[in-house]
């Protein structure tokens, strides 16, 4: 499935719903967290839609490898100079609320809500 008509983060790449977006290209997207856990909060998410990371399959390595690339280029162009965190909640026990995998990248001077 490329695209679930049920899933919010597909309806934000389609642009069906709004978001800050950070980062575009064919393959990826990111955009500010509606809810941040610190003062810069950003998701990392494929295009196509995949459930979680435990649904990830070979053919997705490319795009799994330039998310862990774009986390932190955008951070340093987003101003994060002392530290980020990564975090990819996966499952019920993972903690995954949206079944669109995303990577939360955030950082900047604590405190944090989370993390
Ligand atoms: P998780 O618990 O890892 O599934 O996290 C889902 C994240 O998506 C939460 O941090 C939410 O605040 C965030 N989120 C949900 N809906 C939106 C939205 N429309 N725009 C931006 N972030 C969202
Ligand atoms: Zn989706």
């Amino acid at each position: 499935m490329t695209a679930d008509p049920s899933c919010i983060f597909c309806k934000i790449i389609a642009g069906q719903v709004p978001s800050r977006k950070a980062y575009e290209d064919d393959e990826l997207l990111a955009f500010h967290d509606i809810h941040p856990w610190a003062p810069v909060h950003v998701l990392i998410i494929p295009k196509v839609h995949v459930a979680s990371l435990a649904d990830v399959q070979p053919a997705h390595e490319r795009w799994l490898g330039k998310m862990m690339l774009l986390a932190p280029k955008l951070m340093k162009d987003l101003g994060v100079t002392n530290g980020f965190r990564t975090v990819i909640n996966t499952g019920a026990d993972g903690g995954q609320e949206v079944y669109h995998l995303h990577m939360h990248v955030y950082g900047g001077p604590r405190p944090w809500a989370k993390g």
